[in-house]
């Protein structure tokens, strides 16, 4: 299944080799199951100014830049153009909202795959669409000895963030100015999918959410598992047919 899968992303890529030097993580949904949490905060902070804001769209739209959303539902529901500084305005509620919510658990599996990557000689990058302080720091604390500060694209590292391929190229340059066909994208949302794939990173979808995985592949997910442990399993599988 490997073995087919990065066949398929080099001749669909165009490229000679696959060699990863570097694993790129989105946050939330990937590393945290922070997702439940989102949803509510999101159908709080929206129904503040009036906006119809479900479960299914915190999903839909995850990986956006929150300021990004806002924008294109107020232009959908309020047929109003705001500025990025409204629309900050308004997320800033959200981000409040979330703060006050439980902690989010570190998904199974998470450390183990981290230290299969160090182990394997790759370094970790975390990509995600959040600029929250409290959170990035969360992310150096929680995964120290694996993560640095020089690793992690945030919002304000990028002017597109996902579905653009902004993010990821920009984490594929802080992990050491690394070619798409150096890096692993791991992904649990459909927008961010399609920014790893159009980094033409080889784009692993873990499919934490409930969306079916129709949702990822068809977004350009090279393969989809179900949980990070899954990933676990497969990395040997994965040293076995990368290009040295
Ligand atoms: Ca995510």
């Amino acid at each position: 299944m490997i073995k087919e899968a990065i066949q398929h992303y080099k001749q669909s890529h165009g490229y000679s080799q696959f060699s990863p030097r570097c694993v790129l993580f989105d946050m939330d949904g990937v590393l945290y199951n922070s997702m439940p949490n989102h949803a509510v905060a999101w159908h709080e902070a929206m129904k503040q100014f009036g906006i119809h804001f479900t479960a299914d769209d915190s999903y839909a739209t995850e990986g956006a830049r929150g300021v990004d959303t806002i924008r294109k539902y107020v232009l959908e529901q309020q047929g109003k153009e705001i500025s990025s500084e409204e629309a900050q305005r308004m997320y800033d509620v959200k981000t409040e909202i979330f703060h006050h919510m439980p902690i989010a658990e570190i998904f199974p599996g998470v450390i183990d795959i981290m230290q299969k990557i160090k182990s394997a000689g790759m370094t970790i990058g975390v990509v995600t669409g959040s600029g929250q302080r409290p959170l990035i720091k969360r992310l150096l604390n929680d995964f120290d000895g694996f993560l640095t500060e020089d690793h992690i694209v945030t919002a304000y590292d990028v002017e597109r963030g996902k579905p653009n391929p902004d993010p990821y190229l920009m984490g594929l340059r802080k992990t050491g100015n690394n070619n798409p066909w150096q890096g692993i994208v791991v992904e649990n949302a459909p927008l961010g999918v399609r920014a790893g794939s159009a980094a033409n990173c080889f784009t692993i979808g873990i499919n934490s959410g409930p969306l079916p995985d129709s949702a990822l592949v068809d977004n350009g997910a090279d393969i989809v598992l179900q949980q990070m442990t899954d990933l676990c399993n497969m990395w040997d599988e994965i040293l076995q047919n990368i290009d040295r």
